[in-house]
């Protein structure tokens, strides 16, 4: 190659990168740590039934969203109060006759889902979700559910932080479910009434239980025809720097909220390998024992994917 060339080429380099449409900027971790101890703080009861724990937590949800500039999903009160500014971010449901587990949500119970949105320069969409809601409280025993999952939570508020600092080619939307514990009755509601033209999604992204991660991050549905592609990439950006230890891949699974919106559109389920986390299902899952060591680099490998998407 000849000097002028190789100048040439550093100078194309140089302006692929400087003029790159659409750069995250990573963050630290201080605000995810935040999130995390406040969803899984006594006050919120273990975000169940009791005392409406699963409410006081979807407020604050909506609060962060409101706070880090994401508008609400229009259209988020069908069915319940009417539309109202009260209502905003809020699509209600009620848990269905037929729920028998856990005990610990009745039949008839009211809950939502939080829904918010960043406009793109296109319609095609990028959606993040994580169920907000846990466990609740068993007698007088609370399970606070740090890891499952108000880590997934505070991940995917986090990403829309990230994401409204610039306005990019995908319009991103932000999906907290309710009712995950209880069988998917959020997700599956919002499969049955979306807010959403569910053809334009181009990616749904599922995060539930974020701490730890040793031992890398799983991907669920990650071999069907349509997800494959963006699974295969995230392995390829991973192989490059090691953000993860591995990326391991397993067909789909009924086990978190992308389950039946994988029947509408690209959905995968990403979850972490190996600790530190306090606990699963059991009232050890608290914030003390959320280990976030390997979070920044999950996020950097993240923000690598949507940036290549
Ligand atoms: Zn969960």
């Amino acid at each position: 190659m000849s000097r002028i060339s190789k100048l040439l080429l550093v100078v194309s380099l140089s302006f692929t990168f400087y003029l790159s449409p659409f750069t995250l900027k990573a963050q630290d971790s201080a605000y995810v740590r935040r999130v995390i101890r406040d969803l899984s703080s006594p006050e919120m009861f273990g975000r169940g039934m009791q005392n409406r724990g699963d409410s006081i937590a979807a407020d604050y949800v909506r609060n962060e969203l409101r706070n880090n500039g994401v508008k609400p999903l229009p259209g988020v009160s069908v069915g319940a109060r009417g539309i109202g500014v009260k209502d905003e971010y809020f699509q209600y449901f009620r848990f269905p006759n037929t729920t028998t587990w856990p005990p610990i949500v009745k039949a008839g119970y009211r809950s939502q889902n939080v829904c918010g949105y960043i406009p793109g320069e296109t319609d095609s969409m990028i959606v993040f979700t994580a169920h907000y809601e846990h466990l609740g409280m068993h007698d007088d025993t609370i399970f606070y559910g740090a890891h499952d999952n108000a880590s997934g939570t505070a991940a995917v508020l986090d990403i829309a932080r990230m994401c409204n600092q610039q306005r990019g080619r995908y319009t991103y939307v932000f999906l907290f479910f309710g009712g995950e514990e209880s069988g998917l009755i959020g997700s599956g509601y919002f499969a049955d009434v979306p807010l959403i033209k569910m053809n334009k999604v181009k990616l749904l992204v599922n995060i539930d239980l974020f701490c730890g991660g040793d031992e890398g991050l799983m991907v669920v549905n990650a071999n069907a025809k349509e997800t494959k592609p963006y699974v295969d990439l995230l392995e390829q950006l991973n192989e490059q720097r090691h953000y993860a230890a591995k990326i391991g891949r397993r067909d789909n699974a009924r086990n978190s909220d992308h389950y039946y919106l994988s029947q509408e559109c690209p959905a995968i389920f990403i979850y972490t390998l190996g600790g530190p986390f306090g606990g699963y299902h059991s009232p050890e899952d608290t914030c003390e024992g959320c280990g976030l060591g390997n979070y920044m680099n999950f996020m950097t490998l993240l923000k690598s994917f949507l940036e290549h998407l």
